[in-house]
């Protein structure tokens, strides 16, 4: 069975990393790997996102899937691709799970946090999907009818899902979010995470801060100005990045959608890429590997 995957981002290469298994994978993306917004997320991995600290929907077995890809992205650079020392979150945990310290009424520890350094993560990933065969095509895919040779097509689009008509069905909605790189004046022991957040970086001198959520953005691109209005940061600030969140207003859970045949589509990762799309990609291979057995 040959598949292929539009999206090369960590929806994208989490399904080419499993799929790859078993089958012929080619990977489709316009930008190249990270082009979307895995390339310029912050890199938090925590089961208790949100300002009420409840625990994610399937965040056990979330967690377990991309410790998995860590392990794999890790193994193939010789070095970590994150930072395993917890997330500090600033607020009340409504649902703590023995992963949690809490430290105040309005503190706790995320013991099982990761800040995951993205550049490094993709990169490692990709290595070890080309070790298996994965062959990426730099290239625009307007229309599905473009891969009509593959057998299988998995949109693992982003926010570039909006190109296909095929997923208009899906009830998802588009979020801007900015990230600025800031200097830190000492070096942070931990990501910090509240209605702002402080994200670790490879580098002790800088941090990512953000993230925003704008719900009526006019286009895709970063705006430096706004972006400082919504963040207020307090060091000199080196970079803004932007990006779209695609996510699902009925809930925060990504979506696995069969749309025909041949034809899936993950999305709606939200904020917590790093928590589900491992998962996803198991979840796909495991049903098109049980298709194969099938037929
Ligand atoms: C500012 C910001 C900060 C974030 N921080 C975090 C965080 O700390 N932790 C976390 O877990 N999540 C975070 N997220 C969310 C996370 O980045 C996303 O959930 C995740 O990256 C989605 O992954 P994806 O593979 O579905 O999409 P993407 O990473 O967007 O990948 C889609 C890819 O598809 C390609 N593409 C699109 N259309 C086409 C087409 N027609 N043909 C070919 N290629 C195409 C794009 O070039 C892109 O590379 C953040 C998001 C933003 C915006």
């Amino acid at each position: 069975m040959t598949i292929a995957i539009i999206g090369a981002g960590f929806a994208g290469l989490a399904a080419a990393y499993y799929l790859s298994e078993n089958f012929q994978v080619t990977l489709f993306d316009l930008k190249g790997i990270g082009g979307g917004a895995s390339g310029i997320s912050s890199g938090l991995l925590h089961p208790y996102p949100g300002e009420k600290g409840r625990r994610s929907w399937h965040a056990e077995e979330g967690l377990k899937a991309t410790r998995e890809l860590l392990k794999v992205a890790e193994e193939e650079l010789g070095r970590p691709v994150a930072n395993y020392e917890g997330i500090l979150k600033i607020g009340q945990c409504l649902d703590p799970g023995e992963d949690v310290e809490v430290l105040s009424s309005d503190h706790f520890l995320i013991k099982s946090g990761i800040t995951v350094f993205p550049e490094l993560y993709l990169k490692g990933l990709w290595q070890a999907c080309q070790k298996r065969g994965v062959k990426l095509v730099l290239q625009k895919i307007d229309a599905l009818q473009d891969l009509t040779e593959f057998d299988q097509v998995i949109i693992a689009a982003g926010a570039g899902i909006r190109n296909f008509p095929e997923c208009d069905h899906l009830k998802i909605n588009f979020v801007k979010g900015q990230v600025l790189t800031c200097t830190l004046e000492k070096p942070l022991e931990r990501s910090v995470s509240a209605k702002r957040y402080f994200a670790l970086t490879p580098s002790e001198k800088i941090c990512h801060l953000g993230a925003t959520y704008e719900r009526d953005f006019t286009n895709d691109l970063p705006c430096r100005e706004t972006a400082i209005v919504l963040l207020q940061p307090e060091t000199e600030v080196l970079d803004c990045r932007a990006g779209i969140r695609v996510t699902n207003p009925a809930h925060y859970f990504p979506i696995l959608q069969q749309i025909s045949a041949k034809i899936r589509a993950i999305t709606a990762l939200g904020s917590r890429g790093l928590l589900y799309h491992a998962y996803m990609g198991k979840q796909i291979a495991l049903e098109l590997n049980t298709q194969k057995n099938l037929v």
